[in-house]
């Protein structure tokens, strides 16, 4: 049945870009909001608005009984949950179905499965996927953690299989570090995640990160091509751009049917990323993990494919089948992404949520910015620093490199610290405009370039 009132069980950015794919497809949009998010940009730009707790999110947008209730109350009859907070929660797509409303993604089962890092290594090696060399399974003690570590070769990579956000990882360089290492892991596994489980993998060294989007309608799978985000801090993306600068044609085209065979393996429902390693110097590449929920880097993918994956998310959880064959899916030109948080990259980024006291915002061709932004908005400092994102598209990488240096030119948000020196810095590097990066180029960069920030 198609969607007529939807309820978005997130706050943010990505509150903002699902409230703008629905009001495009005539469906009725009910935010929910803590007490700190009252004068947010998506209360202000949705139909209805309805407080679902106070300010931290464990009360507001982690609490199911009251996003539930929520629904309810407005006649909402579907719940999209954006990313981050109960959008890979098993339990919540569940309760979601058993009110007899519908779940902007896949099933509670598929969640289950794929959100589980180490069940979803089982299904892609099924699916005849390469995986990272490392554990079956979870790794029950130390002693047959040795085992297995002995076997694939330090360094190793300890993981949590609830992990994500680029947390719950560690890297042992040899067996002390390990034996140390690995009782801190389970325990902050269990503290952050619930769920104290733990596999281990080798380390792929000067590897790319990149990941095939997808679009599933349970019978059907086809992918979007793939996003490169090698650019990280902590494990996580900073900078993501679409294609990769550093696949040939034909590991791209290995690539991308090995994700729909995989998705389509599992009936994949919605959209979904599948996230893999590619090994430069070999041209292999190994599944890391699946995300069944749509990505903060999504925008590169709809630019260069000219599909808006929200609008299709919203379509698929509606009933009707893909839209779409396989080979109407083509590229065009190349996009990039920065990440602007509100952190400070001169201060070694810190936090810092302020008042906008002016915002200039930049425009022309090949330019979009999707935030959750606007002059006098006061940054409440419960939530995670993502302030927006700036995308820009060009006809070649460099022709976008180069747009992106005009928009940062332009780019002015007054009253608080944002990232966006860091990548006026950035633009700048050899390395980055000839797309020679890897995982781990931006902390060594960061290291020894932080005059250039200050
Ligand atoms: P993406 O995978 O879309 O690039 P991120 O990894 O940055 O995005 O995650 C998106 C948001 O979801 C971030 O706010 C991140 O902190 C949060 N997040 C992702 N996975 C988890 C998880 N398992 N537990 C808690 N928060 C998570
Ligand atoms: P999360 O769920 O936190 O996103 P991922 O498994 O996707 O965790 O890994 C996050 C990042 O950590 C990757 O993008 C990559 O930079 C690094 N990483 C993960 N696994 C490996 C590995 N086996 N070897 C090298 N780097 C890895
Ligand atoms: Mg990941």
């Amino acid at each position: 049945m198609p969607i007529r009132k939807l309820l978005i069980a997130n706050r943010g950015e990505i509150a903002v870009r699902i409230i703008r794919a629905a009001r495009e497809q005539g469906i009725a949009t009910v935010q929910v909001h803590s007490a700190a998010d009252a004068d947010s940009l998506a209360v202000k730009l949705a139909d209805e608005a309805i407080e679902i707790g106070p300010a931290p999110a464990a009360k507001s947008y982690l609490n199911i009984d009251a996003l539930l209730a929520a629904a309810r109350q407005s006649g909402a009859d579907a719940v999209h949950p954006g990313y981050g907070f109960l959008a890979e929660n098993a339990t919540f797509a569940d309760r979601v179905a058993a009110a007899g409303l519908t779940f902007v993604g896949p099933s509670g089962d598929t969640i289950r499965l794929m959100g589980d890092k180490v069940a979803a290594r089982r299904v892609a090696a099924r699916a005849g996927v390469p995986t990272v060399p490392g554990s079956d399974g979870l790794i029950a003690d130390l002693e047959a953690a040795k085992d297995v570590v002995a076997e694939i070769g330090f360094p190793v990579m300890i993981k949590a299989a609830a992990g994500g956000g680029g947390r719950g990882i560690r890297i042992a360089q040899d067996v002390s570090e390990f034996e140390r290492l690995f009782p801190q892991a389970s325990a902050e596994a269990q503290a952050a995640f619930g769920d104290g489980g733990l596999y281990v993998e080798k380390v792929i060294e000067r590897a790319r990160h990149v990941e095939v989007q997808i679009l599933g309608d349970g019978e059907r799978a086809l992918h979007c091509f793939e996003r490169e985000c090698s650019l990280q801090r902590r494990r996580q993306k900073v900078w993501e751009e679409a294609p990769s600068a550093a696949l040939s044609p034909e590991t791209r085209s290995a690539l991308c049917k090995s994700a729909v065979k995989l998705a389509a393996s599992v009936n994949y429902s919605g959209a979904g990323t599948l996230e893999y390693l590619y090994d430069e110097a070999t041209g292999a590449f190994y599944f890391i993990e699946m995300n069944t929920r749509i990505q903060v880097e999504h925008p590169v993918t709809e630019w260069v494919t000219g599909i808006d994956l929200v609008g299709e998310m919203l379509r698929i959880a509606g009933g009707r089948p893909l839209r779409l064959r396989q080979d109407q899916v083509t590229l065009r030109g190349h996009a990039l992404e920065v990440r602007l948080n509100a952190e400070d990259p001169a201060k070694d980024f810190l936090p810092g949520p302020g008042t906008v006291s002016d915002l200039r915002l930049p425009g022309g061709p090949g330019v979009r910015f999707d935030s959750l932004l606007y002059p006098g908005y006061s940054i409440p400092p419960f939530y995670d620093s993502l302030l927006g994102k700036l995308i820009v598209w060009g006809e070649d990488r460099g022709h976008a490199i180069s747009r992106l240096k005009s928009a940062l030119a332009e780019l002015e948000i007054a009253g608080l610290a944002t990232t966006a020196p860091l990548f006026a810095a950035l633009v700048e590097e050899e390395d980055i405009k000839e797309g020679n990066v890897h995982t781990r180029w931006l902390e060594h960069w960061l290291e020894t370039n932080a005059a250039k920030l200050a």
